[in-house]
């Protein structure tokens, strides 16, 4: 017999996931455009495995047996469409198409239509954990073809990180809901980068710690059952880094703009097009975008000046303050993030369980952390809370801890240090408390303008009124 499952694109994601579905017991059939990277492949990592190479699509699916699992690892976009219009002739009736790449859930629920109305199954799966989690364990977020992923399951299983609480992977939905997920799961990493990113500016300008300083911080924090996570962990230890050339800390070489691809963005379109609010993880991506502007940035600073001190009290009382406001900015981004998800569901028709995506994010991805129990634990108490905020646990420790929040927020606008993602997180939880807003004087000011009517408080919700003002 041959491999039922096969993979095309053998760059970094595609090569490494191979290698994990092969050790895992499945052996595979492979495929890359540019043939000299299949041979290549086959000389060097796939060395005496149970792989198969292929030359053309047409060989590759003859080197499968029914029915056939095809896992696509290209670039997303116009690629993924390429691939799949070359494979979609050669393949019959049950056999399957898994895009593991970061498509757009729109590209998705378009393929997926396309592809079930020719009988084929196609599976939109979220792949996060990067080149390593790819190889040893990542976090699968598969959507698309129900009947499909039950063919997959046998192998997902196995391939995914696994935690205490088995491997981190789930059908999470019908069409395009596996990239959505994922694309959230992107979002909110943006926002855990952020808040990383302003807790260090703090330390560092705010407070004047040094890179081995700011090590020790973090190691810390990555001990404390809350904030002990990937990105806290890699932040330890970036802080050690020794450039070879300069022996300077590497840290202190790489130039302030951030790149981007694209899926921190697509949030916050999405949100803004589902009217979900979330703030933190737009000022992430804005935080990006700002950065970006290096040049204009470096002239600016010549020009418009603004406080430069460093915080004059005790220090070592105030890192602490400091580990609570990113705590507290984190839930309130993860709040947003399982908001955005939970409209999603309804206005797509996913059925997203929350609890489970939260357990399956617990190990393999980017944003995998100890805290992600907590959160599958409260959707799992009450699967239709309607904010994370109010979750028992995630409400008691804002409450305990809104005050040192608010005083690092406070020391920061005294300091001129930019905190967009920590400010976004206070203003989110102090707007949802809030029983009445200033929008009253919005709605007047529309009904004013543009005749938009507005609702009163002492009459029922649904009846719109409209005055003539200052007639
Ligand atoms: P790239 O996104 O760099 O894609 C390169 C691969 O795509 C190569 O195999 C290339 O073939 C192939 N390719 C490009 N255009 C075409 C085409 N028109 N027809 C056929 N094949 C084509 O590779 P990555 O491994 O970085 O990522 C793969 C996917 O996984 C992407 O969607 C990415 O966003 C996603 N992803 C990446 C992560 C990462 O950490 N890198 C993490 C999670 C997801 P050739 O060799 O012939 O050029």
């Amino acid at each position: 017999t041959q491999p039922s499952f096969g993979l095309i694109g053998l760059a970094v994601m595609g090569e490494n996931l191979a290698l994990n579905v092969e050790r895992n017991g499945f052996p595979v059939t492979v495929y890359n455009r540019t043939y000299a990277k299949t041979e290549e492949f086959m000389a060097t990592r796939a060395q005496g495995k149970n792989f198969l190479a292929a030359r053309d699509l047409k060989e590759f699916v003859q080197k499968l047996d029914r029915p056939r699992k095809i896992l696509i690892m290209v670039k997303a976009g116009k690629p993924v469409d390429a691939v799949i219009d070359s494979l979609k002739p050669l393949l019959e009736e049950g056999d399957t198409i898994i895009d593991g790449g970061n498509s757009l859930y729109e590209d998705t629920e378009r393929r997926t239509e396309d592809l079930e109305a020719s009988k084929l199954g196609f599976v939109g799966m979220g792949v996060s954990g990067g080149e390593e989690g790819a190889l040893n364990g990542p976090s699968l977020m598969p959507g698309g073809t129900p009947a499909a992923y039950k063919e997959l399951e046998p192998i997902l299983t196995k391939i995914a990180a696994q935690v205490d609480d088995g491997p981190c992977v789930t059908f999470i939905g019908k069409g395009g809901a596996g990239h959505y997920v994922k694309m959230v799961h992107n979002g909110i990493e943006y926002g855990d980068m952020q808040l990383i990113a302003e807790a260090y500016d703090l330390l560092k300008n705010g407070l004047g710690l040094t890179n081995p300083e700011l090590h020790q911080v973090f190691s810390e924090w990555n001990e404390t059952e809350e904030l002990n996570s990937f990105l806290i962990e890699i932040t330890r230890d970036i802080f050690t880094q020794i450039d070879p050339e300069t022996k300077q800390h590497l840290i202190d070489l790489i130039v302030d703009a951030a790149g981007q691809k694209g899926t921190g963005r697509w949030t916050v379109v999405t949100s803004l097009e589902l009217g979900v609010s979330i703030p933190t993880i737009t000022a992430a991506v804005n935080a990006r975008i700002i950065s970006s502007y290096k040049e204009e940035r470096v002239t600016a600073s010549q020009e418009l000046t603004g406080p430069s001190g460093k915080y004059d009290g005790d220090i070592a009382a105030f890192i602490p303050k400091v580990r609570d406001a990113l705590y507290c900015s984190k839930i309130c981004s993860y709040a947003q993030g399982m908001a955005l998800l939970a409209t999603a569901s309804q206005e797509f028709g996913y059925d997203l369980n929350l609890s489970e995506i939260s357990r399956i994010w617990k190990g393999g991805c980017i944003i995998r952390a100890g805290f992600l129990d907590k959160i599958k634990v409260a959707f799992k108490e009450n699967p239709s809370l309607p904010n994370l905020l109010l979750a028992p646990e995630f409400k008691q420790t804002i409450l305990d801890r809104q005050q040192a929040w608010r005083d690092v927020l406070a020391l920061a606008a005294q300091l001129g240090i930019p905190v967009p993602a920590f400010s976004a997180s206070l203003d989110y939880f102090d707007s949802y408390r809030r029983a009445v807003l200033p929008q009253n004087l919005t709605q007047a000011q529309r009904d004013y303008f543009g005749a938009h009517t507005y609702e009163r408080i002492d009459r029922p919700r649904g009846e719109f009124f409209h005055t003539q003002w200052m007639s």
